[in-house]
């Protein structure tokens, strides 16, 4: 691994990750690992008229062993996490909906992650991924039409 890595950023919101713990009765609420690192995501987020009210993450799907464990992700996987929740909390489902993973990249200075490794690239993607399945379950179920539905997960297939 590369000491390059760990720019200022990285480290900052790694120390001191942003929106960590839970919410009460979510709207939405998705899991998701990376096996390759041991990262885990639980992502939750509360929304009113169509904006993303609030956010949290955590590391466990169950309840109460959320708060001392977060550090068993890594760095980036963390870092990233704290400036997504960052950038998403209090925009519309639109804005989060169509975030693109080069956008959340380049807060962190991480794009040429994007062409030179392709297994750091998941750990700071995780949160991206755990978004937009949680966004893209939470507005089919809104939709109930199976032709949208169907576009969504196609949406959700391509996203790296
Ligand atoms: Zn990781």
């Amino acid at each position: 691994m590369s000491e390059s890595l760990y720019t200022e950023i990285i480290i900052d919101e790694g120390k001191n990750p942003q929106n960590h713990g839970t919410i009460e009765n979510p709207d939405i609420s998705h899991h998701d690992s990376n096996p390759t690192c041991g990262d885990q995501i639980t992502l939750q987020m509360s929304i009113k008229d169509e904006l993303i009210a609030d956010v949290k993450w955590h590391r466990h799907t169950e309840e109460g062993k959320t708060a001392e464990d977060r550090n068993k992700n890594c760095t980036i996987c963390m870092a990233c996490t704290s400036v997504l929740t960052q950038m998403i909390k209090g925009k519309d489902l639109d804005y989060a909906r169509n975030l693109k993973k080069e956008e959340l990249l380049s807060e962190l200075g991480l794009e040429y992650l994007l062409k030179q490794s392709p297994i750091r690239i998941k750990c700071a993607l995780l949160s991206l991924k755990v978004l937009k399945f949680g966004l893209y379950s939470y507005l089919a179920k809104k939709l109930k039409d199976s032709s949208s539905l169907d576009n969504l997960k196609e949406e959700a297939a391509h996203l790296y």
